[in-house]
């Protein structure tokens, strides 16, 4: 059987994800009173329907908690019955307290902030093989708005070759392996070693350190008889606007106007440039 922090990692990849008692009952008293010290379970509303301990086959027992004292669940199998109280609590995984913890344990500089609320922050930064690297924490990535919440956040765009922390799914979408990102995953990197979360970052890197090189190949600029086509095909690729082009490519509009005309004051590897080109061939490298 999975160890509990995997087993937690792995829940929070549903879409409104919940951790019952029947879920951490069974898990060993030490791990489970490490991942509550770990601060990163949330009590949330009590259940409404708990299984039946008598018959665990029967459909969910609703929870009935108008008759006498204590909680009480009616089980279609065998009438009504005392539960305990704390079978009815209920958690679920705190994404920020989760990424403050990653902050810490990985060192990470700068300040945190939520790009996507819910879905996806930004945990700070800081060198790894000689180059300076944002990690990101994403919930759902997997899940079929995904991209939506991708394209919200300008930061992760226009991040090159950042680290993205996920709980234990990868993305199955395409738009998500550019940019020479690199998925920290936490089910396979993450353990539980005297009562923090230890990741293996070490081991991690080298991995990181292949797919950055493989972004970091010189760009290839675009010729500038191309350049009005190919920045109309990325809008529509990515249905955004020109301004939020410039938004993600962080060049103001003048800026991004001089480089489509091949203009000598936005000069091919200078970092408006450079910032346009990687946006633009987003999809070509990898
Ligand atoms: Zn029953």
């Amino acid at each position: 059987m999975d160890s509990p922090l995997v087993q937690l990692l792995c829940r929070t990849d549903l879409e409104g994800h919940i951790l019952s008692h029947d879920d951490i009952r069974r898990w060993p008293a030490a791990e489970c009173k490490a991942i509550f010290a770990l601060g990163i379970l949330q009590r949330i509303e009590d259940a409404e329907f708990v299984t039946c301990e008598v018959c665990p086959d029967a459909p969910y027992a609703e929870v009935v908690l108008d008759i006498g004292p204590g909680p009480r669940a009616h089980c279609d199998g065998c009438g009504l019955r005392k539960i305990s109280a704390e079978r009815l609590h209920q958690w679920r995984v705190d994404f920020e307290a989760l990424g403050g913890l990653l902050r810490k344990h990985l060192d990470l500089l700068g300040k945190p902030s939520t790009l996507v609320p819910g879905r996806i922050w930004l945990l700070g930064r800081r060198q790894v093989v000689g180059r300076m690297v944002e990690f990101f924490l994403v919930q759902g990535i997997a899940w079929p708005d995904s991209i939506e919440s991708l394209n919200q956040a300008a930061r992760l765009l226009s991040s090159p070759a950042p680290i993205l922390v996920v709980p234990h799914g990868l993305p199955t979408q395409r738009e998500w392996l550019e940019s020479g990102r690199a998925f920290l995953r936490l089910t396979e990197w993450a353990c539980l070693r005297e009562d923090r979360i230890e990741v293996s970052f070490d081991e991690f890197v080298d991995l990181h350190a292949q797919t950055a090189q493989a972004f970091e190949r010189p760009l290839q600029p675009t010729p500038v008889a191309d350049r009005p086509a190919r920045l109309k095909q990325f809008c529509e690729d990515h249905k955004c606007t020109m301004r939020q082009f410039c938004e993600w490519a962080q060049v103001d509009a003048a800026d991004l106007n001089r480089w489509k005309q091949g203009n000598s004051s936005v000069p091919d590897g200078g970092a408006p440039a450079t910032r346009i080109e990687r946006l633009l061939q987003l999809g070509e490298r990898r």
